[in-house]
C-alpha cells in the first residue's frame, strides 16, 4: 500500500500538526499528531481514501521530534 505523502508543522506552543496531501488531488488535510490513532482512515473532498498506518504515525512521531530538537524545546 502507497503510504501517503506528508509534512510537519509546529504551533507555537510546539504542538505537532501532521500535513498530509491526498495522492489523488494533493489537497491537504491537518490533523493533531497527538490524537492520531494507528490506522486512521478518513476520505478526502475527492473521495479517495487516505489510511494513516502505524509506521506512517511513527514517521511522523520521529520527524517530528527532530524538528523539535532542531528547535532546541
Ligand atoms: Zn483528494
Amino acid at each position: 500500500m502507497k503510504q501517503p505523502r506528508f509534512d510537519i508543522d509546529l504551533d507555537k506552543h510546539y504542538n505537532a500538526t501532521m500535513v498530509i496531501a491526498c495522492a489523488v488531488c494533493g489537497h491537504e488535510h491537518r490533523m493533531t499528531l497527538k490524537t492520531l490513532k494507528p490506522d486512521t482512515s478518513m476520505t478526502c473532498q475527492c473521495g479517495a481514501p487516505i489510511t494513516l498506518t502505524p509506521h506512517s504515525i511513527m514517521a511522523a512521531q520521529k520527524r517530528a521530534a527532530e524538528i523539535r530538537q532542531a528547535y532546541r524545546v
